[in-house]
């Protein structure tokens, strides 16, 4: 079964490293533990309120620098870790983050008053609290889920690259170093704009259960490299020069165009919460007033109600091609994990919303914002 996947290699670690491989996510997290708590950061008011004081949270912010001094360590291997371990050891680590992550779940949920959800297990998988701080607002739990996360999935696509042309050498795949650009590049991104997080969806919605606890931390940190599980161990498509150019340049062009979506939407939303007035890349902010809240239906969030996933399809879309081997199933499962996710997520946000900002007032936004995701299509 396991060579039918086409993932044996990822099973070869001796009896002594298949334990450090299920040990390696605890080191991870106490390691970005230590560096967010320590690492100096700036300290920034959040989009949510904390109901115990009526004002903003607060947040403490210095995701770029824990970013770049991981990747240092990684690349520079001050620890001794070979930079293909975290790739060798996928497996081992998702077996290990999991077990992990339902301890620290437990102890998360039930350490917590019980709140509206009486059954214990949706109590466990969906959170109780919806922020848990620590050390006077320093340890936000859910910013470091995201610090873990990201840095974790750009470190394994990385190290799955450099497992990749140690195997291969001359016939290496570019795709799949160009691959590992793109979640470098994402994450980096992502960090640069760390503030617009506080903004989001899992900030706004989410409880600290089990689902944003695995989620965040190895779906998103370990999981979400799930196609170079399968396309690391696959020597380079041959395609001829001509052709190399153009699937290569087509997918990174088809990445940037997603990305640009994607950022755009969410910094426009962002700005807009910020300076409601404020106009973003020339466009006025046109507004349905609900009470004392306004819904944004101009650029990006006039064109589709959550525009910002379609750019998250095109970036799925993008890394399905990037590898070249199209008929590869391997390749496609990030795609259909994002596709599957935010037409979820779309739907479950527009109740959410209907409810927050009344439901006539979102009928209203529906009637004049058609689409849920895809302009004219969807
Ligand atoms: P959003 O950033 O879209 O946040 C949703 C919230 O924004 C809503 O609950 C609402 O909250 C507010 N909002 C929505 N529509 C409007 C409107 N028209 N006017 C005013 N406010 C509005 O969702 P996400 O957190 O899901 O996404 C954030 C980014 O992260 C996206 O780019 C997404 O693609 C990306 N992402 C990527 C993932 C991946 O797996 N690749 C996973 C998750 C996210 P309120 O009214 O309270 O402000």
């Amino acid at each position: 079964m396991i060579e039918w996947l086409g993932i044996g290699h990822l099973l070869e670690l001796s009896g002594t490293e298949a334990v450090l491989g299920f040990l390696t996510p605890l080191l991870v997290f106490i390691f970005f533990f230590l560096a967010q708590l320590i690492l100096p950061g700036r300290w920034v008011p959040g989009y949510v309120i904390d109901p115990e004081t009526g004002e903003p949270r607060k947040y403490r912010l210095n995701g770029l620098l824990v970013f770049v001094i991981a990747l240092a360590v990684w690349a520079f291997e001050l620890t001794g870790m070979p930079r293909d371990w975290f790739y060798r050891s996928s497996l081992y680590a998702v077996a290990g983050g999991t077990v992990l992550t339902i301890v620290f779940t437990i102890l998360a949920v039930f350490t917590q008053p019980e709140g509206k959800v009486k059954n214990r297990f949706l109590a466990w998988w969906f959170g109780r609290a919806q922020e848990l701080q620590f050390f006077n607002h320093r340890f936000d739990v859910k910013m470091w889920f995201y610090v873990v996360g990201g840095t974790m999935l750009s470190l394994n696509a990385l190290s799955g690259a450099v497992y990749h042309y140690e195997l291969f050498g001359e016939d290496a795949n570019p795709g799949v170093f160009v691959y590992a650009g793109f979640f470098t590049f994402y994450v980096l991104d992502y960090f640069i704009f760390e503030r617009v997080q506080l903004y989001t969806y899992d900030l706004i919605h989410e409880n600290v259960g089990f689902k944003l606890f695995w989620g965040g931390l190895i779906v998103y940190g370990w999981m979400f490299i799930l196609p170079l599980w399968g396309m690391a161990a696959v020597p380079s498509p041959g395609f001829s020069p001509a052709a190399t150019n153009i699937w290569l340049i087509g997918s990174v062009a088809m990445f940037l165009f997603g990305w640009g979506i994607s950022r755009g939407a969410n910094l426009q939303k962002y700005t807009f919460k910020r300076w409601p007035d404020r106009t973003f890349l020339g466009i006025e902010p046109q507004v349905i007033e609900a009470g004392d809240r306004r819904i944004l239906c101009s650029g990006f969030w006039g064109v589709a109600r959550h525009f910002n996933y379609l750019g998250e399809g095109f970036l799925g879309l993008s890394i399905a091609l990037i590898f070249g081997h199209f008929t590869n199933f391997w390749a496609w499962t990030y795609f259909i994990f994002v596709v599957s996710m935010f037409t979820y997520r779309q739907r479950d946000d527009d109740a959410h919303c209907a409810q927050k900002y009344g439901p006539e007032k979102w009928a209203e936004y529906q009637a004049r914002v058609k689409y849920r995701i895809i302009p004219g299509l969807y």
